[in-house]
């Protein structure tokens, strides 16, 4: 189970509200030794406080040692590519950032948008079997309503006198839609095999510029996670860390 928590009262109420009530069931839930993680989705005004999130974390709730942090998928907010590039940078530095804080005070901090270096797969999404407050299904937690354009498109069942109802076949035809294999786009990408092709909602929510801003932060985020597991093994008889020694090779024209 995850708990949508925005850490800092002043998100929390911003963005879902109800701070003190939510942190007060953390806390029971804490003291039943209930099984939950804590997932926190970013904005563009919030992106910039990950580590404080992590400094509160360990002082507010010393006993939650992970916390996952979720990029915001909204046409609404990012009008523009630019604006997502510049949500897209902030979050990935802020994101490192954050990490290595949480390393320091014992928590770990993770992010299936940034970190796909463990993942082989060739689509990114499995589909989910979402039951919606219309008791329909849909392949999206984040397509729940019939007042959204994508609904008609997402749905593939429904729960009826107690009866699950799928439509394989339906299932299979949008699974079928955003893959490494369907998209033109993703065949010659260094990062395909551990994207997958990326969010099926992205895609169909934003035009082919923004989803340049978004492959680009998919693809810096995964070399900088090779970089770090580089980094992390590289020996050097004089102790050079691996940056400064590719900086080094490259002053003096090595490389
Ligand atoms: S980063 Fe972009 S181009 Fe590369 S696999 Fe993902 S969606 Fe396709």
């Amino acid at each position: 189970m995850a708990v949508s928590f925005e850490i800092l009262k002043y998100f929390q109420n911003l963005e879902r509200g109800s701070y003190d009530k939510v942190a007060a069931n953390i806390d029971m839930m804490l003291d039943m030794g209930y099984s939950f993680g804590i997932r926190t989705t970013f904005t563009p005004d919030s992106v910039c406080q990950m580590s404080k999130m992590v400094e509160e974390l360990s002082t507010r709730f010393p006993r939650l040692r992970q916390v996952v942090f979720d990029t915001v998928l909204s046409n609404e907010i990012f009008k523009t590519p630019e604006m997502l590039q510049d949500y897209c940078d902030n979050f990935l530095r802020e994101y490192m950032a954050a990490k290595e804080q949480g390393k320091r005070l014992n928590i770990k901090v993770q992010s299936v948008a940034v970190e796909t270096l463990s993942f082989i797969r060739d689509r990114a999404c499995k589909g989910k079997i979402a039951l919606t407050p219309m008791g329909t299904i849909s392949i999206c937690a984040r397509v729940s309503s019939p007042q959204e354009s994508l609904y008609d498109k997402y749905i593939y069942g429904n729960v009826e006198n107690g009866v699950l109802n799928l439509d394989e076949e339906k299932f299979r035809k949008i699974i079928d839609e955003n893959n490494i294999y369907s998209q033109d786009f993703c065949h010659n990408c260094f990062a395909k095999w551990n994207c997958g092709g990326g969010c099926r909602l992205f895609h169909q929510s934003f035009n082919a510029e923004f989803l340049k801003v978004k492959c680009n932060f998919t693809q810096k985020a995964l070399r900088q996670e090779l970089f770090n597991v580089l980094q992390d093994n590289f020996l050097h008889p004089q102790k050079i860390g691996l940056q400064d020694f590719i900086n080094n090779k490259i002053k003096a024209n090595d490389i």
